[in-house]
């Protein structure tokens, strides 16, 4: 079977790419980009329209499995789903530290069943550390705690995660010896350790550090996640320069961020820990409940109070961020674009279903961000990130996962009200030569598979 899209715009800043060319598909492979006409079974006209690989979103909160060990898959409220309808087709779950299900395992369902998208896996450090019997996520890990976790996190990346991830703010009791001792298993194998920082705003410089001197004495790649959240109320600039410094001496570190001036956790976790509102310079009405008996109504101390007591998991939406500095963060050279994609049944941050479309509606065609820019943020920066071969490029060979959409018309839809409405502007999504989704709907459902590293 071959497949060609002819008379668009290819954009593939991986090898290079940007002109009026035509891409041949053969067995879910590129076979070809060029100029040409070759023969093909297929015909796709992609003209006005532009054709580059498929997204790759390296900070997504995967979908939980349930008690029949299957993963949620709900075509509208699942994370995954909504990750194909707006031309994601390859996702890194795992971040923050958290994990829903052992990793390894969650990639062998993922080849097992299929997904709406190309799934890989981080370790997460907070999920293996409470497994290694650390179940304080305040109290330091015992040293045999400290070896039992970083022996999972080897066993998880020998069974193909891309990395593994932290979230410190998650586990304050994370020592600095913990940090080190678990950080060495990558050492030599070339992933990424990526990290939801120790601490945020003005404590963000001194969080950076930790995480940053402790990957570069151990030569391993960081990644600092959604930086936006971490450093967007008035410290970006400072905090780019610190790791501009690092890169200058030859550090490997780099950033993502999500095109948001709100944050979303769940209400119970550490971020609203006494001196919250200090830390971000707002008060109570900054904060948006998503769910249960207050939900879409703004926060007041004393509904503060009695939610967080009584349903901590409750999500949260919270309005802190400065949008000059979120813009900061998306347009500098070592900052990739990245979701941080969580959904509770349906409910949350509409990131899970805007992030990529919004970066060019709001980025690009106001002139901020060169298409060609946004298109490599949202590509070749991510697959190469986290090694994903065959991800996030139109290099013969390379799986044909491809989008193709409107420049002109592209946009998100979701809204902190509505955070699960399909963007606009995309006409066609595939996952290995086949059609996925089509015009903000899905198609086919289980193209998906697990992507080792
Ligand atoms: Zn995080």
């Amino acid at each position: 079977m071959r497949t060609l899209i002819y008379g668009g715009q290819v954009i593939d800043p991986a090898s290079g790419t940007d002109g009026r060319l035509n891409v041949l598909i053969e067995n879910g492979k590129i076979a070809a980009v060029c100029a040409g006409e070759p023969e093909a079974d297929e015909r796709i006209c992609a003209a006005g329209r532009v054709v580059c690989p498929g997204f790759v979103d390296i900070h997504v909160h995967e979908d939980p499995v349930g008690p029949d060990g299957r993963i949620y898959s709900d075509p509208d409220r699942a994370v995954f789903a909504n990750m194909l309808r707006m031309g994601v087709t390859t996702v890194a779950g795992g971040n923050c530290g958290a994990n829903v299900y052992d990793p390894g395992d969650y990639l062998d369902i993922v080849d097992r069943d299929g997904a709406f998208v190309n799934v890989a896996m981080l370790a997460g450090h907070g999920y293996f550390r409470a497994l290694s019997g650390a179940g304080d996520e305040y109290a330091p890990a015992s040293p045999g705690q400290i070896s039992a976790l970083a022996d999972s996190l080897r066993d998880a990346l020998d069974r193909g995660c891309a990395g593994i991830s932290y979230g410190i703010r998650y586990a304050p009791g994370t020592t600095a010896e913990e940090l080190a001792r678990t950080m060495s298993v990558l050492r030599g194998t070339g992933k990424p350790a990526a990290c939801h920082l120790r601490d945020d705003a003005a404590a963000v410089f001194g969080a950076l550090a930790e995480f940053a001197d402790t990957a570069e004495a151990l030569g391993v790649p960081a990644e600092v996640s959604h930086i936006g959240s971490m450093a967007g109320f008035g410290q970006m600039e400072r905090f780019l320069a610190a790791v501009d410094a690092r890169r200058a001496r030859g550090a490997d570190i780099m950033c993502d961020c999500y095109p948001y001036s709100a944050f979303s956790t769940g209400l119970g976790s550490a971020t609203y820990d006494d001196g919250w509102l200090e830390r971000y310079g707002c008060g109570y009405d900054a904060l948006e409940l998503c769910e249960g008996e207050y939900k879409g109504q703004r926060c007041t101390q004393e509904i503060f109070r009695k939610v967080r007591r009584e349903f901590p998991s409750c999500r949260t939406v919270c309005y802190v961020m400065q949008p000059a500095e979120v813009e900061l963060a998306l347009t500098h050279p070592a900052v990739m674009l990245a979701s941080d994609a969580t959904m509770h049944l349906g409910q949350g941050h509409p990131r899970a279903a805007g992030t990529f479309p919004r970066l060019i509606a709001e980025y690009v065609r106001p002139g901020r961000l060169r298409l060609y820019d946004a298109v490599e943020k949202m590509t070749a920066m991510p697959a190469r990130r986290y090694g994903l071969k065959g991800k996030g490029t139109l290099a013969v060979g390379a799986d044909a996962d491809i989008v193709v959409f409107d420049p002109e018309k592209i946009r998100d839809t979701a809204t902190f009200a509505d955070p699960i409405r399909p963007p606009e502007g995309i006409d066609l999504v595939l996952l290995g030569g086949t059609p996925a989704a089509r015009d903000g709907c899905i198609v086919s459902s289980g193209l998906g598979r697990a992507v080792r590293t």
